[in-house]
């Protein structure tokens, strides 16, 4: 038995915003959730001025990374062209649709005084559908779709509930353009039915085309698929998430750090919770045997910044996710060169430091501090009488520390200030400037363990009473 038949269907006129890889992302549970249901990609490029190849590869390369994955090849709509313009043929032969030569004028006149709410009928065109005239022209027409006035439209969305529209209110929307060019609204449905797409999952800026869309199923005597509209996300301000709340498209969270794991978690979340878990943290497998369609909010949810950079550290302090941090320096043109040059040192900065990033590109301003060849410490004046008292047996003693070990280097250093009876501020934070040119940051111990003997050394020894 054929289970659900789903689809992800991005345009490629620009990389994957978070808030479709969100749509993606309730796609790829919702199929997996069920037996023998199937997720296909489509890449809608009939709009060909705005469509790359470039965004295609990176929606394509962006899902892979988040983990959604789909079955069989992407289709490609603009290679089904000449079948969406036999489903218009189709739909004017059975007198479903009609031919129009309204110039723009006419219509923005019109368009008009329907916003204004002088006219109350959405149909844009009400003279060429009578004109027989029009109806037997050859070229230079467009095709619009007939709708009738009267009564209404009732969905019932797994989402929204039931939603009703008075066919009033639908346009006589376009189906081929004059260039003989099929519109979003035609190559979509055909698409679908043809892939045999029954349940359809997207964002609800569509939900108004439902209702034009399923004029075209009506019309053709097909099945219409099962919808369920998600609510976009918004930014904290309330307005929808834009580049203004900060990086919106996945190649860059990624290009920043972030972990798929972390973006999964953060955008499930939205508009949905798990039923018997307290904590929040929740893997994409659980989320497949947990996660119930019905039950997401149907009003916006706001996209916080800050709750990311909480998952994103859960999951990047995690032991078993080092090799993602390793792949991350790899890609990165900063930290390839650390990681060329000492790889040991460089996972030993991120260790020490990990708990207080929220994203892996703040390990670069770290690790240079730590990686930089001619360190010079920004000592404009001597420190205080009792450091300077210290300073030197300290030199000597870390000098001769052989056994260069965490657990030794920290217990050389206490006793050394229980024995001299000095505050370990005292000593630590000025010893901390000295290696990082910062009073705040890690033990000195870690500091010591990142750097080496040779290097703490070199930098402590900068320093001259
Ligand atoms: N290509 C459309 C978009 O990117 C998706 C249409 C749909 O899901 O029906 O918004």
């Amino acid at each position: 038995m054929t289970g659900y038949i789903t689809r992800f269907a991005p345009s490629p006129t620009g990389n994957l915003h978070i808030g479709s890889a969100r749509t993606a992302l309730i796609n790829y549970i919702f199929k997996s959730q069920q037996p023998n249901s199937k997720l296909y990609l489509r890449i809608e490029d009939t709009d060909k001025k705005r469509s790359t190849e470039e965004f295609k590869n990176s929606i394509l390369n962006g899902l892979k990374w988040l983990g959604v994955n789909w079955d069989n090849s992407p289709q490609i709509q603009s290679n089904n062209i000449n079948r969406h313009l036999q489903i218009a043929n189709n739909l004017l032969i059975n007198n479903n649709a009609y031919k129009c030569i309204c110039a723009e004028s006419e219509l923005a006149d019109r368009r008009k005084k329907i916003n204004s709410g002088e006219i109350s009928s959405k149909k844009i065109c009400i003279s060429c559908e009578k004109n027989d005239e029009v109806q037997s022209l050859k070229t230079g027409y467009v095709i619009r779709i007939k709708i009738p006035t009267e009564g209404n439209e009732i969905l019932e969305d797994v989402i929204q509930g039931k939603v009703e529209v008075k066919n009033n209110e639908i346009d006589d929307f376009v189906l081929v353009r004059k260039d003989n060019t099929p519109t979003y609204m035609l190559s979509v449905v055909v698409d679908d039915h043809d892939l045999g797409v029954n349940f359809i999952i997207r964002g609800d800026d569509h939900l108004n085309n439902y209702f034009r869309q399923k004029f075209i199923y009506k019309h053709m005597n097909w099945k219409i698929p099962q919808y369920a509209h998600i609510p976009l996300i918004h930014g904290e301000d309330g307005t929808k998430l834009s580049k203004r709340h900060g990086a919106v498209n996945l190649i860059d969270l990624k290009n920043e750090g972030y972990l798929s794991e972390a973006i999964i978690n953060n955008l499930i979340l939205l508009g949905w919770s798990p039923k018997n878990q307290d904590d929040e943290i929740i893997q994409l497998k659980n989320i497949i045997s947990t996660f119930e369609m019905h039950s997401l909010s149907k009003s916006a949810s706001i996209f916080s910044y800050k709750k990311l950079d909480y998952f994103n550290n859960y999951y990047l302090r995690l032991e078993s996710n080092i090799y993602l941090f390793e792949e991350f320096c790899k890609s990165n043109s900063i930290l390839s060169k650390y990681l060329d040059l000492d790889k040991e040192k460089l996972l030993r900065v991120f260790n020490v430091y990990k708990k207080d990033i929220a994203k892996y590109n703040q390990i670069i301003s770290i690790a240079e501090i730590y990686f930089s060849k001619n360190f010079s410490n920004n000592v404009k004046e001597n420190f205080d009488d009792d450091f300077n008292k210290y300073f030197n047996e300290f030199l000597e003693l870390i000098y001769s520390i052989n056994n260069w070990e965490y657990n030794n280097i920290n217990s050389t250093i206490k006793e050394f200030i229980k024995k001299n009876n000095i505050k370990f501020p005292v000593l630590g934070k000025p010893v901390r400037y000295l290696l990082t040119n910062n009073y705040n940051g890690p033990s000195i111990t870690d500091i010591f363990m990142i750097l080496g003997k040779n290097q703490s050394l070199e930098r402590l020894k900068k320093y001259k009473i």
